[in-house]
């Protein structure tokens, strides 16, 4: 069980915040873009705090996404009539987007998947199948979502390989030493995730990936959670891989990206077989195509993709240091008005944390929790948020868990603290 650690209220340090913006944050006129907001749920005003599961769309998002259909939806890259050469266009404008966004040198190294978890498993299928050996080892960490552990648990299983898993302390920051011991000859593959969905715990990546490094092993970054709230930039991590959604990001679902180092990408096999990711075919011989199209098999999912552009745009235009620093304030005062209710605890005090606020009640089930909540119109994720192996580790069947995004107020957490009120008059 998790022993009784102090929350430090809105733990992200301040130099972890992206630098840059320092102008004021207007939250209203950032509700006023996101249509789905402004509803009553159960005759209540809609408290949405489940944006670690996926994030609401602005109308300028949702616009993209009509607007490509109504103008110029066509296939891309074959074909050369004019909708098609717009479509591609706008296709590839995104890539680049997303390049700038994370950093990367090339646009090459910007692959479209169909989000995080298609990525981890294109990574453990292709490089992860050339790599690790019988004998061999992959190390992850105790707080990752089971997408960043089953694809290598397969791949363990597949070549005769051992899953190693980096420990974690109480509060939920990996025991860095640990991890340092787990490091060997033997040691193939780390992957871990950069953000914790359950924990809020920002990981040292930087850190992880030099150390890995000083073996010759590569790394990936699971960066679902990390896309929306710190700067991303692979260079200057030194990253390997590194995965995320668009559904976190503000952008559509059914569009991800991974990222790789290019001579790593090049190296690789395909990972699945069709059009698009060919040279040339015959019976008897398949040359495949460049990188990024190698790994692009088949018709992508062009409108999420083109929509995803207008989604960073957005973030990038509001200013993701400001977007920080009003998330770290809700992240502050929920540490703080949690604490007061009588039987709560806070799962997840790391010493660097996104906006999340995961917690249990003593002798409430979780889900008892949200369904309550749900009734006075807050929205949350109950359960073990898919980190079974974490939920273990604290001996806990599962946590309610309240997460921040851009649009969120202070008034909308004291709803949910008037809410969990309501919780403890009728369930204790
Ligand atoms: N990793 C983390 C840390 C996540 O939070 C999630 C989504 N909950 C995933 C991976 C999987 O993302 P997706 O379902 O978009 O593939």
């Amino acid at each position: 069980m998790l022993t009784a650690v102090q929350p430090t209220p809105g733990n992200l340090t301040a130099d972890r915040l992206p630098k840059g913006e320092d102008l004021a944050f207007d939250v209203d006129k950032v509700r006023a873009d996101f249509p789905i907001l402004d509803q009553t749920i159960h005759g209540k005003p809609l408290v949405y705090f489940d944006n670690a599961a996926t994030t609401q769309k602005p109308m300028a998002v949702i616009r993209a996404l009509s607007s490509y259909y109504e103008t110029i939806n066509a296939n891309i890259h074959r074909g050369i009539h004019t909708l098609a050469e717009k479509a591609t266009a706008e296709y590839e404008a995104t890539r680049e987007t997303v390049r700038q966004f994370i950093h990367a040198s090339l646009t090459e190294e910007v692959i479209f998947t169909r989000g995080t978890t298609e990525g981890i498993n294109l990574v453990a299928s292709t490089y992860g199948r050339q790599h690790v050996t019988r004998g061999g080892e992959v190390i992850i960490s105790t707080m990752e979502h089971h997408s960043n552990i089953v694809p290598w648990q397969m791949l363990c299983e597949e070549k005769g390989a051992t899953l190693r898993v980096m420990p974690i302390d109480e509060n939920g920051d990996i025991v860095f030493e640990e991890y340092e011991k787990l490091l060997s000859e033997k040691t193939q593959f780390v992957a871990v995730v950069h953000v914790s969905n359950s924990l809020g715990t920002i990981n040292p990546v930087k850190r992880i990936i030099a150390k890995a490094h000083e073996y010759g092993v590569k790394v990936l970054v699971d960066g679902a959670q990390a896309a929306a709230h710190l700067d991303v930039d692979v260079r200057d991590l030194d990253a390997d891989f590194y995965v995320f959604s668009s559904h976190k990001l503000y952008g559509p679902t059914g569009i991800g990206i991974l990222y790789g180092k290019k001579a790593l990408l090049e190296a690789m096999p395909p990972y699945q077989g069709g059009g698009e990711m060919i040279k040339e075919v015959s019976f008897e011989k398949t040359t495949y195509n460049e990188l990024p199209y190698k790994f692009e098999a088949g018709t992508p999912n062009i409108a999420d993709t083109i929509a995803l552009k207008t989604a960073i745009e957005y973030v990038t235009r509001l200013g993701k240091a400001r977007v920080a620093r009003h998330e770290n304030e809700l992240l502050r005062h929920a540490t703080e008005a949690l604490t007061e209710i009588p039987g709560l605890r806070i799962v997840g005090t790391a010493r660097e944390k996104i906006s999340v606020a995961s917690f249990v009640i003593e002798g409430i089930h979780p889900q008892d929790i949200g369904i309550i909540l749900d009734t006075q119109g807050v929205a949350v994720r109950t359960g073990h948020h898919c980190t079974q192996p974490l939920m273990k580790r604290f001996g806990l069947p599962g946590t309610t868990r309240a997460s921040f995004a851009m649009y969120n107020t202070k008034e909308e957490i004291n709803r949910l603290v008037t809410g969990l009120h309501k919780v403890l008059k009728m369930l204790s």
